[in-house]
């Protein structure tokens, strides 16, 4: 197999109302197929999902819990209105968002945000986020791709962030390798590959952290996975996830 990746030059700073969608055509030669990656940051720009923390007002739970993990108060407020659950107080706050992702911070942003007092929430339904960007991609090249939005989450058990993905369209979230057999004939009973986490593994390396500009990657040549998809697969159904099992069990 073979595939290539690359960055879109010449993105601007995005401000509510862009049309991401729009952009990359108008930047790039978009091929049937492609996978199109963008960084969430970009999408939550674009959708006005900005907060300015002298705005929000702070209830009591916030007050308390900031004071356990040395937070500002308005910000750890922020992350409660977007969190069905809290899993950990600190020394940080990790939730359950309402789309049934479980990150740090609700995986709200002060990095490559414009102002100071300016945060960056996750797009409110992302996989509807990637549908429109998909959509419109569609309407202006005729072109079908796949979408993958992006965010860079530290994981458990391991240093170091990595990408994740957030919202999916046009792609399946995994890759079923259960029922195949191995080298020697073996059936595989477990592996089932979260493809677009590795999709977005790899892009984030392109796209940096820092000041490179560069939001949006094309990775060609995957042809295999333009399907139907949601990001949902990939959250552990509550039941099963022994991890949060243990987590509540400590807090009470
Ligand atoms: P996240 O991983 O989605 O939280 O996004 P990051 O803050 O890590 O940014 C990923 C990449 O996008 C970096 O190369 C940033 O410089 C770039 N970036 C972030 N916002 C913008 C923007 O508004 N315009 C452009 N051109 N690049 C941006
Ligand atoms: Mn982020
Ligand atoms: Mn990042």
């Amino acid at each position: 197999m073979k595939a290539t990746a690359f960055t879109v030059e010449d993105i601007p700073l995005i401000k509510p109302g862009y049309d991401i969608g729009k952009l990359i055509c108008e930047k790039t030669g978009i091929e049937e197929h492609d996978i199109v990656v963008v960084s969430s940051t970009i999408v939550s720009k674009s959708e006005n999902r900005i907060l300015k923390l002298c705005d929000i007002n702070v209830t009591h739970e916030a007050q308390t819990i900031a004071k356990k993990n040395h937070n500002d108060p308005r910000f750890v407020q922020a992350v409660l209105d977007q969190s069905e659950e809290i899993l950990l107080e600190m020394p940080f706050l990790l939730v359950r968002m309402k789309n049934g992702s479980i990150c740090v911070n609700a995986g709200i942003d002060h990095s490559n945000v414009d102002g100071h007092e300016n945060i960056l929430l996750l797009p409110d339904s992302p996989d509807e986020s990637a549908k429109r960007i998909k959509e419109t991609i569609f309407t202006i090249t005729g072109k079908r791709v796949s979408v993958v939005i992006t965010d860079t989450n530290g994981r458990a058990f391991r240093m170091g962030q990595t990408g994740a993905a957030v919202g999916i369209a046009g792609i399946k979230a995994t890759r079923d390798w259960r029922g195949t057999t191995d080298l020697f004939g073996r059936i595989l009973e477990v592996k089932n590959e979260a493809i677009v986490d590795e999709i977005a593994g790899f892009s984030n390396i392109l796209m940096g952290e820092g000041n490179g500009g560069t939001p949006i990657a094309i990775i060609r040549g995957l042809e295999m996975f333009y399907e139907p998809g949601t990001i949902q697969e990939l959250y552990r159904p509550e039941n099963e996830d022994v991890i949060s099992k243990a987590l509540r069990y400590q807090s009470i």
